[in-house]
């Protein structure tokens, strides 16, 4: 299965991405992540990718798709694949058509405007990849993570005023990927609910339909 993840920022695509990745043992992918590590190894795609992550913007298409073009042509990605953040404008999705690689589906999860607000305020991250919010997935010492013990902060894009420009670009650049794959008929809309485990359950029951 080739799958495309979409969602607003904060709406759960690496959660879910993770889950699906370990259900059908096919590798995931997130440009997000591989840029975040870029920025903290400081190579010159990270120089570049910085102010446009600080700023809520889109990273320029052609270095995503570089990287993009890349893992996919990797062996790994030979049995299927999980694209968590990408494509996340027209000429990206028309860049992965162009490498002539077949995507089976684009799930998109739909969660409104306020509740990504709220949730990106609340979230916490660490340095070892672990995730947290401080209602809804709270550490078991506050700002301390469960997993490694490190002090949990909060992502440079997670600021309020950022968090909204990240909101302004998914809706003018990202979701009109939605009548781009729909008009391909792959598109699939599933509800991002407050649980975790009840959005993984209806991810998984609408991707059922793959399974060999
Ligand atoms: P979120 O989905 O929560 O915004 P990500 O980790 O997916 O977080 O992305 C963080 C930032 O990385 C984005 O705001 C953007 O600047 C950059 N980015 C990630 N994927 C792409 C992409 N496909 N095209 C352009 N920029 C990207
Ligand atoms: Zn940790």
């Amino acid at each position: 299965m080739n799958l495309i993840l979409m969602g607003a920022p904060g709406a759960g695509k690496g959660t879910q991405s993770a889950k699906i990745s370990e259900k059908w043992n096919i590798p995931a992918v997130s440009t997000g992540d591989m840029l975040r590590a870029a920025v903290k190894e400081g190579t010159e795609m990270g120089v570049k990718a910085k102010s446009y992550m600080d700023a809520g913007q889109l990273v320029p298409d052609e270095v995503v798709i570089g990287i993009i073009k890349d893992y996919l042509s990797s062996d790994k990605c030979k049995d299927g694949f999980i694209l968590d953040g990408f494509p996340r404008s027209i000429p990206q999705a028309e860049a992965l058509d162009a490498m002539g690689v077949k995507i089976d589906a684009a799930l998109s999860i739909e969660v409104a405007d306020e509740k990504i607000v709220e949730r990106m305020s609340g979230r916490r991250v660490c340095s070892c990849g672990a995730s947290y919010h401080v209602v809804y997935k709270a550490p078991k010492t506050a700002d301390v993570c469960d997993v490694c013990g490190a002090a949990l902060y909060v992502r440079a894009d997670d600021a309020a005023e950022t968090v909204l420009n990240r909101l302004n670009t998914y809706h003018a650049t990202t979701e009109p990927l939605k009548d781009y794959y729909a008009a391909k008929g792959i598109l699939i809309c599933v509800e991002g609910r407050e649980e975790v485990s009840d959005t993984t359950a209806a991810v998984m029951a609408a991707l059922s339909k793959f399974e060999a």
